[in-house]
């Protein structure tokens, strides 16, 4: 069977990466094996509707924009997922992937832009990080840290000179945890350092808050 738990498909505008603003569908698939502590998409832990790959790409097809992410919970969780990416690639969308981090990102197909968060000591999942997966990110790819507080801030920075990130990736981002770090201690903190980082927001949440299928 090549069915997946499938919570949601909608279209949106990015909210995030280097894709932010453009009008994108979500394909958020159910289910996940970590609880990082600002989750903002714990709805999709459970429930869901088992769909097919042929009808959850008539889906996606229908609904007329080029961008589509593959996002969660964690999708790699569900070992169809990998199937789905490469059934979008081949339909001719541009296609990316939003991960924890903690599952392998070996067989995700090539043209997939991933998108890889490195968990921080302030998600609480950050011994969850699955470090061998920086050897199949490529130059495309981007890597997200979503920062809680200055501590975090700091061991990211560690982070990324210890493992060369900057080098690797098209972008690292740095994303304040909503509610946790303020943004604009974040920004000052980044242009003190003159980090080569990308500092995002949560573009749909600052449009629509925090509304699910948005
Ligand atoms: S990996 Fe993502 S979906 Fe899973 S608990 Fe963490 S923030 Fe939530």
């Amino acid at each position: 069977m090549s069915d997946l738990r499938i919570t949601e498909i909608f279209l949106s505008l990015q909210g995030e990466a280097n894709t932010v603003g453009r009008p994108t569908i979500f394909v958020r698939l159910t289910g996940c094996p970590l609880r990082c502590q600002y989750c903002d998409s714990e709805y999709a832990f459970s429930g869901g509707t088992m769909m097919s790959l042929d009808d959850i790409t008539q889906q996606v097809q229908d609904l007329g924009v080029a961008h589509v992410t593959v996002t969660g919970g964690e999708p790699l969780a569900q070992p169809n997922a990998i199937g789905l990416m490469q059934r979008l690639v081949d339909s001719g969308l541009s296609v990316s992937l939003e991960t924890s981090g903690a599952l392998s990102v070996e067989k995700v197909p090539a043209p997939v832009v991933k998108v890889l968060d490195l968990k921080t000591p302030g998600s609480n999942e950050s011994h969850r990080n699955l470090w061998t997966n920086l050897q199949y990110l490529t130059p495309q790819d981007q890597i997200k840290f979503v920062l809680c507080g200055r501590g975090d801030y700091d061991w990211a920075r560690m982070r990324c000179d210890e493992h060369d990130l900057y080098t690797r990736v098209e972008d690292v981002l740095f994303s304040p945890s909503h509610h946790e770090l303020a943004p604009r201690d974040l920004a000052d903190w980044i242009v003190a350092d003159r980090l080569p980082v990308r500092m995002q927001m949560q573009m749909h949440k600052l449009l629509w808050g925090d509304v699910p299928g948005r």
